[in-house]
């Protein structure tokens, strides 16, 4: 039954709304771009990277990350990047998603026209070879906080281009709060652009509120941490406030315990309006199917799974026209019976 259950939810086509270009990038990309870019990495053999890339612990990660973005040496490396990311989420059979770009590491290291371009033709080269639709959200990494207003001009060009529809918060919640962003957010808002933050990970409930307050995001990524807090939780199922929930993510960086079911269960019971994402999936030796998987395991049924699936398209930052068509396309995978 399970077995069964698993093959129908592979062939579903999916939405994915929270996922990081550079952390779905595989390990021998960047390894072979550090050859080329003749970057020093802290290993010697493809097969000692693919180790370090492995998930280890949080600082570690943030060492893989940071390493990674550091063998990205022009514009034309991350028109690659772009491409193979449309590759990768072809592959997974996601046919519509909004992913993450780590923009302070661009602006710092690039002229803002010049990457700008290489994203746009990495955007064009990737949709004509994998015909899947990406829409990007370029962040700012929380604790590069110099570099906001940088990558708000930098997102405010792209969205002129087509490129962008919103701006994003990553990086390290703790010691960054929600509010060090708020003037930058509200330009952002008064510039059309969609506003998201990673809140309620690594911080608690009381980080989704600030979110919400000062920023006034659409979505929180993550977010599971608002279970802390009764009160949030009303507000959030009240308002229905989409929120990118990403369990593998969760039990690698140790937000969840790996004995205890993932909190999705209760969020989703709570009649909060959830989403299934995969984050760094190839740093988290995961991707979208498999965290479809996971919630089989725990118990989801086929309509949940579904329903959390339409639950993206919902809450996209699609045309109503274009949310029509993805439901239109959903409707053949629509469960009578679990
Ligand atoms: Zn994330």
């Amino acid at each position: 039954m399970e077995k069964i259950l698993i093959e129908k939810i592979e062939k579903m086509p999916k939405i994915e709304l929270h996922v990081h270009v550079e952390g779905a990038t595989k390990a021998e990309v960047f390894y072979s771009l550090a050859k080329q870019n003749r970057v020093k990495l802290p290993v010697n053999t493809i097969k000692e990277w693919k180790h370090f890339f492995e998930f280890k612990d949080f600082s570690h990660f943030i060492r893989v990350y940071t390493t990674a973005v550091s063998v990205l040496k022009s514009s034309e490396d991350y028109a690659l990047l772009i491409e193979n990311f449309y590759k990768y989420q072809a592959k997974h059979n996601i046919i519509y998603t909004e992913a993450f770009l780590s923009a302070s590491f661009m602006v710092e290291r690039f002229p803002r026209d010049e990457i700008l371009e290489a994203i746009e033709y990495g955007m064009k080269k990737g949709y004509e070879k994998y015909k899947c639709k990406i829409n990007f959200i370029p962040d700012i990494a929380r604790n590069i906080p110099s570099s906001q207003k940088k990558v708000l001009d930098f997102v405010i060009q792209g969205n002129k281009r087509g490129l962008f529809v919103g701006l994003g918060l990553g990086g390290m919640e703790d010691g960054y709060p929600p509010k060090l962003f708020k003037e930058v957010y509200a330009k952002a808002r008064r510039n059309k652009l969609h506003v998201v933050a990673h809140a309620g990970e690594a911080a608690g409930a009381e980080s989704i509120r600030e979110a919400i307050k000062e920023l006034k995001v659409e979505r929180i990524g993550h977010g599971i941490r608002c279970l802390e807090d009764k009160k949030l939780v009303e507000y959030l199922r009240k308002t229905q406030m989409p929120i990118e929930v990403s369990p593998t993510s969760n039990y690698c960086l140790g937000i969840v315990n790996k004995n205890e079911k993932h909190p999705i269960r209760q969020m989703y019971d709570a009649g909060l309006f959830c989403t299934i994402n995969s984050d760094d999936p190839e740093m988290f030796s995961t991707n979208l199917n498999k965290e479809y998987k996971l919630l089989i395991k725990q118990g989801f049924s086929y309509n949940e799974l579904i329903q959390l699936n339409k639950n993206a398209v919902g809450a996209s930052f699609l045309s109503n026209n274009e949310k029509l068509n993805y439901y239109k396309i959903l409707k053949h995978y629509d469960a009578v019976d679990n």
